[in-house]
């Protein structure tokens, strides 16, 4: 069976890469979405084993320690990682594994599974655009909002390192674009596939 592939998702907190995700399941087949593990505090409505597994900062040094993590980062002042076993299974199993990762994380993915991997940057069309919509989701508080604002300035500048970027202007044709790249990105062949394939069709 063919091994499953990668889409990893970045750009600033309140560029829509939730909205985009939910919006989009029922159109882009089977896929297993990576829960990170994170040392901040739930938000409002968020729930543990869902959004995020929400660990101490103990627990996750302790993770870090047992190598249990196919990337880790510190963002905002709080660790963020992902978790290796359940992306190995999912890849396994040929499902499409899809990671809301930061652009650090993103470096690492591809320095590990570069084959792999397709990746997207979602924006908003405008910092002001990104400001008023982390306002209006009322999940953050000032301190918060200007954090997360200060570090979308510098996660812009690595767009350049994905292979799709998606506006996201009106929810409608950003979800159209983000069908098509995770319907693009579970086409890509992995090495060990693409060996076997080409071994087969010499017969
Ligand atoms: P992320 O997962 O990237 O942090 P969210 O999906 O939570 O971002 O989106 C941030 C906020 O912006 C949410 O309140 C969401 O409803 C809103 N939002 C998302 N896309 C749009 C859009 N195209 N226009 C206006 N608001 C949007
Ligand atoms: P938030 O606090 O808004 O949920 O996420 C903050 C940032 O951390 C976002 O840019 C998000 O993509 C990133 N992030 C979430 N989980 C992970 C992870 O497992 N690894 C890395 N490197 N970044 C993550």
């Amino acid at each position: 069976m063919q091994k499953g592939a990668i889409l990893v998702l970045s750009g600033p907190s309140g560029a829509g890469k939730s909205t985009m995700i939910n919006a989009a399941s029922e159109e882009i087949g089977e896929y297993y979405f990576s829960i990170s593990t994170t040392t901040r505090e739930p938000r409002v409505g968020e729930i543990d084993g869902v959004d995020y597994f929400f660990v101490s900062k103990e627990n996750f040094e302790e993770d870090i320690k047992a190598g249990n993590f196919l990337e880790y980062a510190q963002v905002h002042g709080n660790y963020y990682g992902t978790s290796l076993k359940p992306v190995r299974i999912a890849l396994e199993e040929g499902k499409l594994v899809i990671f809301d990762i930061d652009v650090q994380g993103h470096r690492l993915v591809r320095a590990k599974m570069n084959d792999i991997t397709t990746s997207a940057f979602i924006t908003p069309p405008t910092l002001k655009a990104l400001e008023e919509r982390l306002r209006a989701r009322c999940t953050d508080d000032e301190s918060v909002i200007i954090g997360r604002i200060e570090n979308a300035k510098h996660e812009i500048e690595a767009v350049g390192e994905y292979d799709f970027m998606i506006i996201n202007d009106t929810v409608e044709k950003a979800v159209k674009e983000f069908v098509i790249v995770a319907k693009a990105a579970r086409l890509k062949q992995s090495r060990e596939d693409e060996a076997k394939f080409i071994a087969q069709w010499l017969g």
